[in-house]
């Protein structure tokens, strides 16, 4: 079969278990596809051929054996950002270019655990930080719509990967809108969960009261069927809460979009840089919902001037902490020859960490020092509850709230924004991390450079079933989904 990168989830789940498919011809089918189209879209930061393989026949023998789960033989990638245990996780950073994790995160033991095979991780920022993926120390990787144009960030492997149908799906995370942006610039689907609903350990932390692991896919309903397996509570991950876990595909279908109170943020439509292309597409695709019976109602989100500035102070303070770490003692990078300790720590850093994290580092250390502490920090998690409140206020009126997941479709590779201009492209995304929402990116169109638009639905907390039905819906009256680019469509 030449073709079986065409097919959903679902149906390859369907043909796995009727074994009209192996797994391991599926899997050799990605690893081929990997081998020829990787080279121009350079998703994979490392590809698992050999395991990925034993993982592919130990999935056919349990389909034989009858003791398969629901998604058993079907590969996926993770972003290299999850511990897993004898490949290489490097977060995109030089700092732990030689890492092996001695263990898996949860969300790999758990997609091993549901016979999923992985093909290898993905590229991504370093250390999650950015919008374009071209922070990683291994380069840029490629949007697969142009491949002169990033897949967006931080999760871009996992999205350009998709998108160039190198994977079925793959995880991501998502501190401030790396899984919807991503998403987004590649026309895809992607959910970031509730804060809690997904474990964080194993996961390299960036800025840990924000981040949050999710699925990428190409339809609510792909992305419904890896929730299924990485949600849950984890007695590893003291902030994963112990609330049952939704069948999120039997939900699928579960919400009326009819009668459903969509809330459109009058702020948010007066954005400036805000493209005029990806506000009409995101304007069509509401208009669709109403015509599907949604009811669009103005709501107010005042605090919206405060995101860019809050998560900038806050995501930066937690990762100047947590990236103390890595000061090339234990493991990681260490520089050569130190003529002291403190010589071997400040050159390790100097060398392993690019400039993105070290500019990180200097305000989050800055907004966390003694006598700035109570001015900065202090001040920005009482914002951070304002922009929370705000949320929590609109909710009262309206079920879910939309917005673009992005001002702008991708940038081109190079394009070489300032942090200004490039933290200002996160204005959509930063709240729903800052307040712990699920949100979710859903594709609605082109741009006049057919690059991807998306749309971008809030929810209240505990939503990802909602969330995830709705788009579904939209899904079935609509095929923005379905559409491939041309890269994707070559066969190995
Ligand atoms: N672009 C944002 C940042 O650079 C968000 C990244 C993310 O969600 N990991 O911090």
């Amino acid at each position: 079969m030449t073709d079986l990168h065409r097919l959903s989830i679902r149906e390859l789940a369907e043909g796995l278990s009727q074994a009209k498919f192996s797994s391991r011809e599926l899997t050799e089918h990605y690893l081929q596809r990997i081998a020829k189209i990787d080279p121009l879209v350079k998703s994979y930061v490392t590809v698992t051929p050999e395991q990925a393989l034993a993982e592919a026949d130990a999935a056919d023998a349990a389909l034989k054996a009858g003791n398969a789960t629901a998604l058993t033989g079907i590969p996926l990638a993770h972003k290299d950002i999850f511990c897993t245990k004898g490949i290489k996780t490097t977060a995109g950073s030089k700092i732990l270019d030689n890492f092996i994790s001695p263990y898996d995160a949860t969300v790999v033991e758990k997609t091993k655990a549901a016979g999923l095979v992985t093909l290898g991780k993905v590229n991504m920022d370093e250390f999650a930080m950015g919008s374009t993926s071209e922070s990683s120390y291994v380069g840029a990787t490629s949007n697969p719509w142009a491949l002169d144009h990033v897949p967006g960030g931080s999760s871009g492997g996992s999205a350009a990967a998709v998108a160039a149908d190198l994977a079925p799906f793959a995880t991501g995370t998502d501190t401030g809108g790396s899984i919807r942006q991503p998403a987004s610039f590649c026309g895809l689907t992607g959910l970031k969960p509730t804060y809690g609903r997904v474990s964080r350990f194993g996961i390299i932390a960036y800025a840990s009261s924000l981040d949050q692991a999710g699925p990428m896919a190409r339809s609510a309903e792909d992305c419904a069927y890896l929730m299924n397996v990485i949600a849950g509570h984890d007695a590893k991950d003291s902030t994963s809460v112990k609330k049952e876990v939704d069948d999120y595909v039997t939900n699928l279908s579960n919400t009326s979009v009819k009668g459903l109170r969509i809330g459109i943020p009058k702020q948010y439509f007066n954005v400036v840089g805000l493209d005029a292309d990806v506000k009409a597409r995101v304007e069509e695709s509401l208009k669709k919902l109403e015509e599907m019976g949604a009811t669009l109602v103005e709501i107010d989100l005042n605090m919206t001037e405060a995101y860019v500035p809050t998560y900038y102070l806050i995501a930066p303070a937690e990762a100047s902490s947590n990236l103390s770490r890595y000061d090339g003692v234990r493991y990681g990078h260490r520089c050569e020859n130190p003529a002291d300790l403190m010589d071997l720590y400040k050159r390790s850093r100097s060398e392993g960490f690019g400039p993105e994290v070290q500019r990180r580092i200097l305000i989050g250390t800055y907004a966390l020092s003694a006598g700035y502490y109570d001015a900065y920090y202090v001040k920005a998690q009482k914002v951070r509850r304002l922009i929370q409140q705000d949320f929590l206020k609109a909710f009262e009126n309206v079920d879910v709230i939309a917005a673009p997941s992005a001002p702008t479709t991708a940038y081109k590779i190079g394009a070489n924004l300032s942090p200004t201009e490039m933290y200002l492209g996160d204005i959509y995304t930063l709240a729903v991390n800052l307040a712990g929402l699920p949100a979710i990116n859903a594709p609605v169109g082109f741009d006049k450079d057919s690059l991807p638009v998306g749309l971008q639905l809030i929810g209240n907390y505990w939503s990802e079933s909602q969330l995830l039905s709705i788009v579904h819906q939209y899904q079935q009256n609509t095929d923005w989904h379905t559409k491939r680019a041309a890269i994707a469509e070559e066969n190995a």
